[in-house]
């Protein structure tokens, strides 16, 4: 099993790492169920005090800790530079509201008594993916461990050092030892800690096929999990909108994270009599932007992932033109040393082709032509996926019928597609299930314990 930082700007294996034993993981899992017998006793303030100094390790870091992102994953140093910022206001969030979100609930019956209180479950086991290195854990790490329990990470296996990291700032911050452990190990090793009777729960944001094997396994052990995974987002721009601003977000939304993001933007349906006014604008702001080194501030966007994962997505663009899909611009592989990848758009594109019902994870836009919102409506939920949605006009009536009708976790009006802490997090259909942030995120892996007193 390779568990190694490898540059995807250069190719160079930077540091290799071994992969657990069996022995190490069941200590590690000891380790953190002593942990949570210590956590789960400790005040919010005490919890509270820790992940804030947690918030302010990152912050204080923060140029060190990008620097190690960007050279894992390939992502801008600018962009790593932001989501360690709001891995600090995650943990802040959480610091702050965590006794409220868990407070006891009074419920009037007829006992003297009965309420609803929110109890931890214990080591919890996080299965996380590489784009977001940091984020992706902090969402989950931030409520779990405000709430009493204990994480044990399973990342990615080629951000190792990202991994290392995140169990470094937790430990510094003066949570319990064990309270948050990052196990190097592959894929193949998660079936072992979700079968053991000590851990109580999992979570998950990463692929579908990750996504079925941890939650059957799971579901055969009766444990709960939360499945992050992908999207096929849709970007509606109906006539109304204002099209200059719709076409920047639109190129943001799609180029983040060098394309690689769940909630991209990834299929712009686009009202007919605006269609080719905003192609003709779309192609003007691809070409704007500036493709190279990660870690210099001029650049928008780095390489992929991996040099397999271009061949992988590469192919996904070849079966689209093959059937039938035009190239607007773009969408090839760049030549030279790293995963780069060259940013595009295609239209026409054919029901019958990958592209149209799989994610299209690069900074590939897919553009469609429809009538009217029905239309639009109907077209983005033509898709196994539900994560999260955008649509651009300012009629209140295509707004409201964007709301009710889209088949997502999100709708986002006039705006991108983001995560914040202050709003819950998640999609439906084969995007996943259950909502990381707000109170749904930290009740997630807690014990709502019906209380009556008679
Ligand atoms: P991935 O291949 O599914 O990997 C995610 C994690 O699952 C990694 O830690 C991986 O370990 C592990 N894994 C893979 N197969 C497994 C298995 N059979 N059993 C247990 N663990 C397994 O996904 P990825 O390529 O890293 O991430 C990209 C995907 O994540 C995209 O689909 C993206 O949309 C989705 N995503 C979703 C969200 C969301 O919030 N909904 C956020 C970010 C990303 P190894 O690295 O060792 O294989």
């Amino acid at each position: 099993m390779t568990i190694q930082s490898k540059n995807p700007a250069t190719g160079e294996v930077v540091k290799t790492f071994e992969a657990l034993t069996e022995a190490q993981i069941d200590l590690a899992i000891a380790q953190s169920v002593v942990a949570h017998e210590a956590l789960r006793d400790w005040s919010f303030k005490k919890r509270a005090a820790c992940m804030e100094k947690a918030a302010k390790i990152l912050e204080d870091e923060s140029p060190c800790i990008a620097e190690i992102m960007t050279m894992e994953m390939g992502k801008t140093l600018a962009s790593a530079k932001g989501e360690v910022e709001k891995c600090a206001w995650v943990c802040r969030y959480y610091a702050e509201t965590a006794e409220a979100h868990l407070a006891d609930d009074i419920v009037k019956t007829d006992a003297t008594k009965s309420y609803r209180c929110y109890r931890p479950l214990g080591p919890v086991l996080a299965v996380m993916p590489w784009n977001y290195p940091l984020w992706q854990v902090f969402r989950f790490a931030a409520p779990a461990l405000m709430a009493g329990n204990t994480g044990l990470l399973k990342h990615a296996s080629n951000v190792p050092q990202s991994a290392l990291l995140i169990q470094d700032i937790f430990q510094r911050a003066g949570f319990p030892d064990g309270a948050f452990q990052t196990l190097l190990i592959g894929g193949s090793q998660v079936e072992q800690i979700l079968r053991d009777d000590r851990v109580w729960a999992a979570t998950l944001t990463g692929s579908e096929p990750a996504g079925a094997s941890v939650a059957s396994i799971c579901g055969e052990e009766i444990k709960p999990t939360v499945l992050e995974l992908g999207g096929s987002d849709a970007f509606i721009v109906m006539p109304s909108a204002d099209l200059d601003e719709a076409v920047k977000v639109g190129t943001t939304s799609r180029t983040q994270n060098n394309g690689q993001s769940c909630i991209a933007a990834k299929r712009f349906i686009i009202h007919a009599d605006i269609y080719d006014g905003f192609k003709a604008k779309m192609v003007e702001a691809f070409a704007d932007l500036t493709i190279g080194d990660p870690m210099d501030d001029a650049t928008d966007i780095g390489p992929l992932v991996s040099v397999e994962a271009r061949a992988t997505i590469d192919g996904q663009v070849q079966k689209a033109l093959k059937a039938g899909a035009i190239r607007v611009m773009g969408a090839e592989i760049m030549d030279g040393d790293g995963a780069f990848y060259r940013p595009g758009i295609l239209e026409n594109i054919s029901e019958d082709s990958d592209a149209y019902h799989e994610e299209v994870f690069e900074p590939v836009a897919l553009l469609f032509k429809v009538d009217d919102i029905e239309a639009a409506i109907k077209l983005a939920n033509d898709s196994p996926f539900g994560l999260g949605s955008s649509v651009w006009t300012t009629d209140k009536a295509e707004q409201d019928q964007a709301i009710r009708d889209l088949e997502a976790g999100a709708t986002f009006v006039n705006s991108m597609t983001s995560s914040d802490p202050r709003l819950p997090f998640g999609g439906i259909k084969r995007s996943g299930y259950g909502r990381e942030l707000t109170a749904e995120g930290i009740r997630a892996f807690c014990n709502c314990k019906t209380v009556s007193i008679a």
